[in-house]
C-alpha cells in the first residue's frame, strides 16, 4: 500500500527525532518576520538565518538549537527563487510547497553524517530503490576561489553510489544561495530517475543538502561564516509523488481531491495530466494552476498575508487573479467557485497546519469578495482584447498601449494579458511595452512622488514582460524542458 502524504511527512520528522536526536520545530509563518529583503519564506533555513550569520540573541530559543528538523511552508513567487511562471506548465513546481528539512548547527555534524542520514532515510525507511537515485556535487568555481567539493563526492561513493551516478555541477546548480545576499554554500543533491530504466534518465530533484559556509554580502563578495552548518531541504510533494509511484506531484493525495473537485464544479473535460502542446486548450495547465494557487492563497491568508497593493500582498493579488482567470475562462467555472475549494485545502493540510482550520471561513469570504470584483474587470478586459484583435492585421503585434491600459486602468495584470494572447497565438508588442514602462518610470522619478505600491507593480509587470519575451509567443512544444 502506498503511504499517504501525511504519513510521509510524519515519517521524515520521526526519523530525525527518534533515530538521530533532532528537536522538532514548527513551521515558521510564510510571512518573514524580520527580513526586509524577503517577500515570502522561500526555504526551511530562513528562520535560522541569525544562527548562520552568528547574530543570534543568546537569550533566544534559537541559541539553544543544535539539531533540528521540520516541515516548512514555503512560497516561491518573487525574489531570487521565483517559480510562478513555471507553475502549471510543469509537473513539479508549485508556488506553495512544503520543505522537509534537517539542520546541524555549529558543526554538530557535517557532510558525512548528513549524507548518510539522507541515504538511510530514502533507501531504508522509504524503501526507494538505490538504482533510481542520482547525486550531484559542487564542481568548484575558480573565479570566486571556491574549490570542488570532492569530500561529498567521496562520501557518496563510500555509501555505495556508483561513480556513473555521481555528477559534478557548477555554481548555478550546486552552490545554494538564499537571496541576493545572505547565507550560502556548496550543496550536494539527490535526484530521482522517473524513467524506470526505459530510455534516458528523467531526473527530478528531490533533496538538497547545503553546507553553509559563507555569507553573500551586498557588494557580492563571499565572507566566511563564523561556523559551518548543515541545512537540508526536500520537497514533500515530490517525495510523495515518488512514494506513490506517480510522475506528477498533482497525481498525489496532496492534489487529487482538488482536481476532482474542479472537475465536478466546472464544465471542463476531465484532467488528463498533459503538458506542453499535448495539453490542448491548456485545460490541464488550468487545472494545475487553480489547484496550486488556491493552496497558496489559503496558506498565505492563514498567515495574515492578504491580497493587496504592495509587496507580498500585491503578489498574492496577482496569484488570486491568475486563479480566477484560469478557472472562469479556461475551465468555465461558475462565479464563486474558487472559494469552494478552500475547505478541501483545509481538509488536506489542516492537520499539519492548524492555522488553516482557524481561518477557514475568513479565507472563504475574502476570496469570494475578491472574485466578484475581479470577474467584472476580467469580462471588460476580454471584450477590449476581442475588439482590438478584430482590428488587427494578420501579422501585427498586439498594441502596447492597449495592454498598458488594461493593466493600469483595469487592473488586469500584464502577465495575464500575455497569457490570454499567447492562447490566441497573438504576439504582444513587448518592446513597445518596455518603452512605455520606462517612460512611466522616468515620469515618476522626475515627479519625485512614486508611491511604493505603484513602483512595485511596475517592477512586477516588467518582470512578467521579460518572461514573455524569453518564452516567445506563440507557444512551442516545451514539454521536453520538463523532466517531471
Ligand atoms: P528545482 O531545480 O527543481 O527548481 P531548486 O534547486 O530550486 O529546485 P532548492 O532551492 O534546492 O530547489 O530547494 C530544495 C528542494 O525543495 C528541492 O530539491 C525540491 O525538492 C523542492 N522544491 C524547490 N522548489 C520547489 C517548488 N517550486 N515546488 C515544489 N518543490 C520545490
Ligand atoms: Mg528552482
Ligand atoms: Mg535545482
Ligand atoms: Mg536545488
Amino acid at each position: 500500500p502506498q503511504p499517504s502524504a501525511s504519513a510521509v511527512r510524519t515519517a521524515f520528522l520521526h526519523f530525525f527525532r527518534d533515530r538521530y536526536g533532532h528537536q522538532l520545530v514548527p513551521s515558521a509563518s510564510v510571512r518573514p518576520r524580520s527580513d526586509p529583503g524577503l517577500l515570502f519564506v522561500n526555504a526551511g533555513m530562513n528562520q535560522f538565518k541569525p544562527i548562520f550569520l552568528g547574530t543570534v540573541d543568546p537569550r533566544s530559543e534559537l541559541a539553544r538549537f543544535r539539531r533540528v528538523a521540520n516541515s516548512q511552508k514555503c512560497v516561491r513567487t518573487g525574489g531570487k527563487h521565483n517559480d510562478l511562471e513555471d507553475v502549471g506548465r510543469d509537473l513539479s513546481h508549485h508556488t506553495f510547497f512544503e520543505m522537509l528539512g534537517n539542520w546541524a548547527f555549529g558543526g554538530e555534524y557535517f557532510k558525512e553524517e548528513a549524507c548518510s542520514m539522507a541515504w538511510e532515510l530514502l533507501t531504508q525507511v522509504y524503501g526507494i530503490p538505490q538504482d533510481r537515485l542520482w547525486v550531484t556535487y559542487f564542481d568548484g568555481n575558480p573565479s570566486e576561489g571556491l574549490a570542488p567539493d570532492y569530500e561529498s563526492r567521496d562520501i557518496w561513493l563510500s555509501l555505495g553510489v556508483p561513480s556513473t551516478r555521481v555528477l559534478p555541477f557548477g555554481s548555478m546548480e550546486n552552490f545554494w544561495e538564499m537571496g541576493e545576499t545572505g547565507p550560502c554554500g556548496p550543496c550536494t543533491e539527490i535526484h530521482y530517475d522517473l524513467s524506470a530504466g526505459v530510455g534516458p534518465p528523467q531526473l527530478v530533484e528531490l533533496w538538497n543538502l547545503v553546507f553553509m559556509q559563507y555569507n553573500r554580502e551586498a557588494d557580492r563578495s563571499l565572507q566566511p561564516l563564523p561556523q559551518r552548518h548543515v541545512d537540508t531541504g526536500m520537497g514533500l510533494e515530490r517525495l510523495v509523488a515518488v512514494l506513490q509511484n506517480k510522475h506528477s506531484t498533482y497525481d498525489t493525495d496532496l492534489f487529487s481531491p482538488l482536481l476532482t473537485a474542479i472537475h465536478q464544479g466546472c464544465r471542463a473535460p476531465p484532467y488528463q495530466g498533459h503538458v506542453g502542446v499535448a495539453d490542448k486548450g491548456r485545460i490541464d495547465m488550468a487545472y494545475r494552476v487553480v489547484a496550486d494557487h488556491v493552496r497558496t492563497l489559503s496558506i498565505c491568508m492563514a498567515d495574515g498575508v492578504y491580497p493587496g497593493m504592495t509587496g507580498a500582498s500585491l503578489i498574492l493579488r496577482q496569484i488570486l487573479r491568475r486563479a480566477i482567470r484560469f478557472s472562469s475562462e479556461v475551465l468555465q467555472a461558475p462565479p464563486g467557485f474558487l472559494s469552494s475549494l478552500v475547505p478541501i485545502v483545509v481538509e488536506i493540510l489542516g492537520d499539519a497546519y492548524p492555522e488553516l482550520q482557524k481561518n477557514r471561513s475568513q479565507i472563504v469570504s475574502l476570496i469570494t469578495e475578491e472574485e466578484g470584483a475581479f470577474l467584472s474587470c476580467l469580462e471588460r478586459g476580454r471584450r477590449i482584447i476581442e475588439r482590438t484583435l478584430s482590428q488587427l492585421g494578420p501579422s501585427e503585434l498586439f498594441p502596447a498601449e492597449v495592454a498598458w491600459s488594461l493593466s493600469g486602468n483595469l487592473g488586469l495584470p500584464l502577465d495575464l494579458v500575455g497569457l490570454m494572447l499567447e492562447e490566441k497565438g497573438i504576439q504582444l508588442d513587448s518592446a513597445g511595452l518596455q518603452q512605455l514602462s520606462q517612460e512611466e518610470a522616468q515620469r515618476r522619478s522626475q515627479a519625485q512622488q512614486a508611491k511604493p505600491a505603484e513602483k512595485l507593480e511596475l517592477c512586477l509587470d516588467v518582470h512578467a514582460l521579460g518572461h514573455l519575451r524569453k518564452q516567445g509567443v506563440p507557444p512551442t512544444d516545451d514539454s521536453s524542458k520538463y523532466n517531471y
